[in-house]
């Protein structure tokens, strides 16, 4: 089968290399020069939205998906008319905006903190008196890894964030003293069977995803999160890969975001899970039933960011595999990752705290 993917970044890169071993292609479409999926497959170099660059992609495959989740909507609903687009396209336009994206969330009944629109001071203001301070304002739409974003600690400050933000289109969310942040990834197939993987736990640096664990072995919380994202994957009647982002504060669960594709703290299972996340979402919207999703051991991952250094490329460490996405060098830019699988929880932290 042809599969086209909307992007071509290190998602698509991982997601090709998964579709070649099932003995599928996969087909691109992005703008940049030389993305890192160009070593996987035919790249349409168009932009996101350029009709006849979609169009060229579709006449080409047999399902269409993204890696991506900034793409335009409408060009993709455009798409619909001829070939299937997974994942469905009411799923990533409640994933763009995160006040529809709150509202699934309440409709589901997933806890998440208290929330408020925001389109100008005075709602800022209100939104202050209301839920209290501080108050993280975001952007609702185009809003990642922290950009976008204010921590509202003084009622004098209200200007500044929505002039800061742009003056409207905003939402402003409890600040959550969490204890530490966790994800849940799942998948479902075209017939509607579900599979989960452990749950992960996240930390972040500066606002970017910087190390995930897994398993997170507090098995009431697993459950929990487990039962959040089979809610949603049913709703939303969903086809292919779903993160549920979450914080955890006081031994709760409060849903933060979600994204309609495979996540970065869902790499760990390439190498550290029985069935990876790209393979399962290859599975899943070429019409084949989820690999099992059991973690290998103890797994954890590690960001490259900015640079790979030396000490990295040489490693020496039995259980650790490094990802290079072969991207430039630059401040703040994924560059590839590191994975690695242990006997126990203690060895995993250890052999993540050697890779700098
Ligand atoms: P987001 O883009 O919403 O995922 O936010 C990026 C990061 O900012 C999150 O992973 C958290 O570390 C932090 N953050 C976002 N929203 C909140 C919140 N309401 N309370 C505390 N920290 C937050």
């Amino acid at each position: 089968m042809r599969i086209g993917i909307i992007g071509a970044g290190q998602l698509g890169q991982m997601l090709g290399i998964a579709a070649r071993a099932l003995g599928h292609e996969c087909l691109f479409l992005d703008p940049s020069e030389n993305p890192p999926a160009s070593s996987v497959g035919e790249v349409i170099r168009a932009p996101f939205d350029d009709p006849s660059g979609l169009a060229e992609v579709a006449a080409r495959s047999d399902v269409i998906t993204y890696e991506f989740e900034n793409v335009p909507v409408d060009a993709l609903r455009e798409l619909e008319k001829s070939i299937d687009v997974f994942p469905p396209l009411d799923a990533l336009e409640q994933a763009q905006d995160r006040l529809l994206e709150k509202r699934l969330f309440e409709s589901l009944d997933i806890p998440l903190p208290a929330f408020c629109p925001i389109d100008s001071v005075e709602d800022l203001e209100r939104a202050a008196s209301e839920i209290g301070l501080p108050l993280v304002v975001k952007t609702r739409r185009f809003g990642y890894d922290g950009k976008g974003q204010f921590v509202l600690r003084s009622i004098d400050d209200c200007d500044t964030a929505v002039e800061q933000l742009g003056g409207r289109g905003l939402i402003a969310e409890a600040w959550v003293p969490f204890d530490f942040e966790v994800s849940v990834i799942g998948v479902r197939s075209r017939d509607g069977e579900i599979a989960v993987w452990p749950l992960t736990e996240n930390r972040h640096d500066n606002g970017i995803l910087s190390i995930s664990r897994a398993p997170q072995v507090d098995q009431a919380l697993e459950n929990q999160a487990d039962d959040f994202v089979r809610r949603m994957l049913e709703q939303l009647d969903y086809v292919g890969v779903l993160a549920l982002e979450l914080f955890v504060a006081d031994g709760q669960l409060l849903a933060n975001e979600f994204a309609p594709r495979v996540h970065n703290s869902g790499h760990w299972t390439i190498e550290g899970a029985v069935t990876s996340q790209f393979a399962n979402h290859i599975l899943a919207v070429a019409g084949a039933r989820p690999g099992a999703t059991d973690a290998r051991g103890y797994a954890g991952m590690r960001n490259l960011i900015g640079d790979i250094p030396a000490a990295v490329r040489q490693l020496d460490m039995p259980g650790a595999t490094l990802h290079d996405y072969g991207k430039s060098p630059r401040a703040g830019r994924k560059l590839g990752h590191v994975t690695v699988v242990a006997e126990s929880a203690a060895q995993r932290d250890e052999m993540l705290e050697r890779i700098m």
